[in-house]
């Protein structure tokens, strides 16, 4: 443990990665170690590593560098965002009961619909804005409280230490998905959640290039027994991503701080255009929830949503925008736009989309590194095409 208290922009240069130290090689890169499995060198004393699915150095450099970051004692890489969300689940039996944001990321609700309900542990959906909906929602076998602030598409704003201590009233834990915030703008463990959890796919790595999920635990008994988990469930991360996300997140703290200032200059542009009916992103003063996210972040983040008349006009401006790529996923040097009515959250009926707000307009931009003004002239001229549609329409 280091004397001094570094930055998280300094640390994700320097925290833990440095296993080849002991190596003598000098270089200051983390290798990666090819292997399986580990020579021990005596019959009845063995090494730290002994096979690549407990433990890999290369992963475990990664594994510490987060725990360090978000202030854990634990760090855990799997082989995707779900992966480490699915095996943080695994620590309920049947019969316990889960509360959860009912605009949680789509594969999450997708797991706890349809796999977790097979294995008898329930669930209920409520609005994780509203404190006194979680306290009635609470049921005497709810062992879970399974928060996303901000969440996804709508960015709602979750009071985590109210959170917290309505889940620590009643004896269960807290998870909380930091994807979009990552531990340069948030730090849940310190707020008293108990695992936090992130698809390294996003911001962490930031380049569209590797699947890879992370989760950080406040304690070491729950470290244990999800480590535990992460070894008979199977699902860890390759020694090679574990390298690629190292690599990544040395960058984080750069491409965050400009992807999050160009998303804020996006985010009031687009508030002031006549043909935008709403803007989602909680650097605007008059966001929802824009107050608690202050308390408890230190950023905005890099994505944001907003709505257009209808779903035309929507096909309209994805038809005409240049620069960011149309797809899935976020985090990334590009920008990335994307329906959320046919991608992310296809799963969800109509009926439940447009309660969560993700109507046939609504589109989600994950703002990249490209030059801003690039962008926003990108964005104008696509809503002239989308404010043309609108005309031809009430012609
Ligand atoms: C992408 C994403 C996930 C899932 O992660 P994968 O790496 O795709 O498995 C979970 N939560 C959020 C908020 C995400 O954006």
């Amino acid at each position: 443990m280091s004397v001094y208290k570094d930055q998280v922009e300094t640390k994700l240069i320097h925290a833990s990665s440095n296993v080849d130290i002991e190596q003598n090689t000098g270089a200051v890169n983390v290798p990666i170690y090819l292997s399986s499995t580990y020579h021990q060198a005596s019959f009845d004393h063995f090494g730290p590593f002994d096979y690549s699915r407990s433990g890999n150095p290369t992963r475990q450099a990664l594994e510490q560098k987060i725990a360090e970051l978000e202030g854990g004692v634990r760090g855990l890489a799997f082989a995707s965002g779900m992966a480490a969300i699915s095996s943080a689940f695994m620590l309920l039996s049947a019969g316990d009961h889960v509360l959860i944001s009912e605009d949680v990321y789509g594969g999450t609700y997708r797991f706890i619909t349809e796999v977790l309900n097979r294995f008898k542990i329930e669930h209920t959906f409520i609005n994780m804005t509203d404190l006194n909906e979680i306290s009635s929602a609470i049921q005497p076998n709810t062992k879970v409280i399974y928060i996303e602030t901000p969440s996804n598409p709508c960015l709602n704003i979750t009071d985590i230490e109210g959170v917290v201590k309505i889940a620590k009233e009643h004896n269960c834990l807290t998870f909380l998905d930091n994807t979009f915030m990552t531990p340069l703008y948030q730090n849940p463990l310190e707020l008293g959640v108990d695992v936090v959890l992130h698809s390294a796919t996003k911001f962490l790595s930031g380049h569209s290039d590797i699947i890879a999920g992370l989760a950080v635990t406040q304690n070491e008994d729950l470290g244990k027994k999800l480590a535990f988990i992460q070894n008979s469930f199977g699902a860890i991360l390759s020694a090679q991503d574990s390298y690629i996300v190292i690599q990544g997140m040395k960058t984080l703290g750069t491409r965050l701080k400009q992807s999050s200032e160009s998303a804020q200059l996006i985010a009031t542009y687009l508030h002031h255009h006549p043909l935008i009916e709403e803007v989602y992103y909680p650097g605007l003063s008059f966001h929802p929830g824009h107050d608690i996210h202050v308390k408890q972040s230190r950023g905005f983040g890099a994505v944001l949503s907003f709505k257009l008349p209808s779903k035309e006009t929507a096909k309209a401006f994805v038809e005409h925008i240049r620069l960011p790529v149309f797809a899935v996923s976020l985090g990334a040097v590009e920008s990335i736009l994307s329906y959320p009515a046919t991608m992310s959250h296809a799963a969800m009926p109509k009926e439940e989309r447009e309660k969560r707000g993700i109507s046939d307009g609504l589109l989600r931009l994950s703002v990249g590194l490209e030059h801003v003004d690039d962008l926003i002239a990108d964005i104008e001229q696509a809503l002239q095409a989308a404010s043309h549609k609108v005309k031809a329409q009430s012609l």
